[in-house]
């Protein structure tokens, strides 16, 4: 295929998700539009799907409000928080100690400082999980108040670009909570002791969401595992989180399609990787439990075809043969390099499980990820996309499992 044909149909593929359908939250309807669409593109392409029906929890507000008198204050509902209509006395507090030492039963609490400075793992999630995080919810359920309001402020590290960031973003976990601005946060602190309003009109809607498989055989020893996930935050388009990661698999079932002399490949369209519980990512684990042995490698894309800078491949663990291979298709290719190692994606579940993988992605974001404000915000659309990079994330990639021999 020549190179200008497949600029344009991955710019078809990202403009279908991220444009037609947009924000692609699991469990929504434009998420299942999304997993439609890539299996009827893996299909067409001549390989054969599956698709793994996951229950999730779907999450919709409209709106919370935060009252002392007349004195309002602007409050977000968590994500995936329980809604409330509560009032009680606002307490506030700003370090774990603090917290274990103060009664908060039946209390609204305002967590600000130090306590509510990183983002909280969800309570479930099984690929990152801090003891002090589940220590601190562990306080917080023993302490039984009324709510939660966090004051945060931007810490792009844990929360990508959001500010301000829910700092519990947790489906699983049931004190209702909202969260603001540091600074409102500040304007609060004066009516600490009196009683506060809260409503928060947020629900949890039992729902469905699919991972989504392509295959050419049945072969599953030494297969190359290709992953990207669809889903996206809240509020995102997610083009670079990452409906150009979805538009380069897709694009790679194209390039390989009359592909017979290499490992088998299993194409991956992972649902839940920017949710609470990672669902696809769990129900993968479980189907591939003791089995991980027969991948030869994961090559997962997150990330990739921004606008600034090169395009990056982060290798991990890779056999010799591998690695040698990868640096063959970087000397080939002037528009990719190797990059340093990150873990915020879904590679990580196959380093947990002791696979080689390739992490593909962009330069800018590895470097900037500490303090760039695109990612889970509506500035990651399709305008900040270089298709020309994409491709070449495309064209790199099937280029490695070429050179791959067969044992
Ligand atoms: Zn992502």
């Amino acid at each position: 295929m020549e190179k200008k044909a497949l600029i344009e149909k991955i710019k078809a593929h990202v403009h279908v998700l991220c444009s037609e359908i947009g924000e692609r939250r699991v469990g929504s309807e434009e998420n299942r539009k999304a997993t439609a669409y890539t299996k009827r593109v893996l299909e067409e392409s001549g390989w054969k799907t599956e698709s793994t029906e996951l229950s999730v929890m779907d999450w919709s507000t409209d709106g919370a409000t935060l009252t002392c008198g007349e004195q309002s204050f602007e409050v977000f509902s968590s994500e995936y928080s329980l809604g409330c209509s509560v009032q009680g006395e606002c307490i506030a507090i700003r370090t774990v100690e603090q917290l274990e030492q103060t009664n908060i039963q039946d209390k609204i609490v305002l967590l600000i400082g130090e306590i509510a400075s990183q983002q909280i793992a969800p309570k479930k999630f099984p690929f990152w999980n801090p003891t002090e995080h589940q220590h601190l919810i562990a306080v917080l359920e023993q302490g039984k108040p009324k709510a939660l309001i966090c004051a945060t402020e931007r810490n792009a590290e844990t929360a990508g670009g959001v500010y301000p960031f829910p700092l519990f973003e947790d489906g699983d976990f049931d004190i209702p909570s909202v969260y603001m601005k540091d600074t409102e946060g500040e304007k609060l602190l004066p009516y600490v002791g009196k009683t506060v309003k809260l409503v928060s009109k947020a629900r949890r809607i039992p729902s469905t969401a699919f991972n989504v498989t392509g295959k050419r055989n049945t072969q599953t020893k030494n297969r190359i595992v290709v992953t990207a996930h669809i889903d996206t935050k809240i509020g995102t388009p997610g083009a670079i989180d990452n409906g150009t990661g979805v538009a380069i698999v897709l694009a790679i079932a194209d390039l390989l399609k009359s592909n017979s002399s290499t490992y088998p490949i299993e194409l991956m369209i992972f649902n839940g990787e920017d949710y609470y519980a990672a669902p696809g990512q769990i129900r993968y684990v479980a189907q591939n439990a003791g089995h991980f042995d027969d991948i030869l490698l994961n090559i997962n894309i997150d990330g990739a075809g921004y606008k600034e800078g090169l395009s990056c491949f982060s290798p991990f663990e890779l056999p010799k043969n591998i690695f040698d291979l990868l640096q063959e298709v970087l000397l080939e290719n002037p528009n990719l390099v190797e990059g340093l190692p990150w873990y915020q994606g879904d590679h990580s579940l196959f380093l947990q499980n002791g696979c080689p993988a390739i992490a593909v992605s962009s330069e800018w974001f590895i470097k900037n990820m500490a303090n760039q404000e695109i990612t889970h915000t509506p500035k990651d659309n399709i305008r900040i996309v270089n298709f020309e990079q994409v491709a070449e994330c495309a064209l790199g990639i099937a280029s490695l499992i070429k050179k791959l021999p067969r044992s």
